[in-house]
């Protein structure tokens, strides 16, 4: 279903195909969101450089996999890809990066994720590195709640104000306002260790870890989070202006 009106001279034949086969979101979207997506694939694929690292060969279904994640986190922001404009390329590993040595920490302005094993990372004004198995994962098993993918290209989106603090751009004063209450509530909860089952405890790490480990579980588990946590479901839904909880309730009842 869905075929689209227009062909994609750029993106393999089958791109549709691979989407929906290691895509769980896709299935969600009406016909106008996946013709939104299409071209966003599609100008990530062609405008940002893909490197594999460590002998890792890329293939049209990691290019395609990757570029839908995060394709699907700025589906509704007037931005469209300029969100990403600072994503210069996306370095994919093979699977999880093992660091033996972290005593020197990260540059200034990189967030590292995942301690010793690193599942990916982004960097303020650098590239945003992939582990490719934790992305496959991510998208095929939305319900794990983890997904590597939204996590650091939303490390990208907070880091479009010049900061990485766990807040991205908002349209005026008291949306921010309503933001940082929100998000400093539920991040004490969690260091606290009342943050409840969906939000891994790794947000605790600092505001910007709350904010991507909090865009997995928007994502990944929207009525879970809307149920549990309604005012953090709120706050991702107006920043991201996407309701994923209502987008599966109406995909399960189309079905
Ligand atoms: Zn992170």
């Amino acid at each position: 279903m869905g075929l689209f009106r227009r062909r994609r001279a750029v993106l393999a034949d089958d791109w549709e195909a691979i989407v929906e086969r290691a895509v769980a979101h896709w299935a969600h979207l009406d016909d106008d969101e996946r013709d939104q997506m299409a071209d966003l694939i599609e100008g990530l694929v062609t405008t940002k450089r893909w490197e594999a690292a460590q002998g890792f060969e890329l293939t049209d279904e990691v290019r395609t996999v990757i570029a839908a994640q995060a394709a699907l986190l700025v589906l509704g922001l007037d931005a469209g890809l300029d969100a990403y404009h600072d994503v210069g390329s996306v370095i994919v590993h093979p699977s999880t990066m093992r660091f033996r040595e972290l005593a020197e920490g990260p540059a200034a302005g990189t967030v590292v994720d995942g301690d010793v094993d690193l599942l990916g990372q982004a960097s303020y004004g650098g590239p945003v590195v992939i582990a490719w198995d934790a992305a496959r994962r991510g998208a095929r098993h939305p319900e794990h709640g983890h997904d590597v993918v939204l996590h650091e290209f939303a490390h990208k989106l907070d880091m479009l104000d010049h900061l990485v603090d766990g807040t991205p751009p908002l349209p005026d004063a008291d949306a921010r306002q309503r933001w940082i209450d929100v998000c400093t509530r539920e991040l004490e909860l969690l260091r606290a260790g009342e943050g409840g089952h969906l939000l891994d405890p790794y947000g605790a790490t600092n505001p910007a870890e709350f904010f991507a480990v909090a865009t997995e579980v928007f994502f990944s588990r929207p009525e879970e989070l809307e149920r549990h946590k309604p005012e953090l479901y709120d706050v991702l839904r107006a920043f991201y202006r996407q309701d994923p909880a209502e987008r599966v309730r109406r995909h399960r009842f189309e079905r």
